[in-house]
């Protein structure tokens, strides 16, 4: 199969479309809601686009939505490690789901 050389047309930036991971499929946008789960305290993220490889599972978000998403993740992030008692380990990750 070729290499994907797909393009936003019309886009300054001339961002790839093209998946990272197998290089071979194009990112298609779609509509969905994204969960993180955070010590057990769950976040979503309602109708968010999500670029979505069509060859292999990979996903990914538009910059500026990715850097929204993080920023909003970090604020409740804090907010949850308020209400935790002290001594609670702080070393955990978001996981996605
Ligand atoms: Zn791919």
């Amino acid at each position: 199969m070729a290499k994907c050389k797909s393009t936003i047309k019309g886009d300054d930036k001339k961002e790839q479309l093209c998946c990272p991971l197998c290089e071979k499929g194009i990112l298609k946008p779609y509509i969905k809601d994204l969960k993180f789960t955070y010590r057990g305290h769950k976040t979503t993220f309602k109708q968010e686009k999500v670029f979505s490889c069509n060859v292999c599972d990979f996903e990914n978000l538009s910059k500026e939505d990715n850097k929204r998403i993080e920023r909003a993740l970090i604020v409740r992030r804090f907010a949850i490690d308020d209400s935790q008692p002290r001594g609670y380990n702080a070393k955990q990750n978001f996981h996605s789901s």
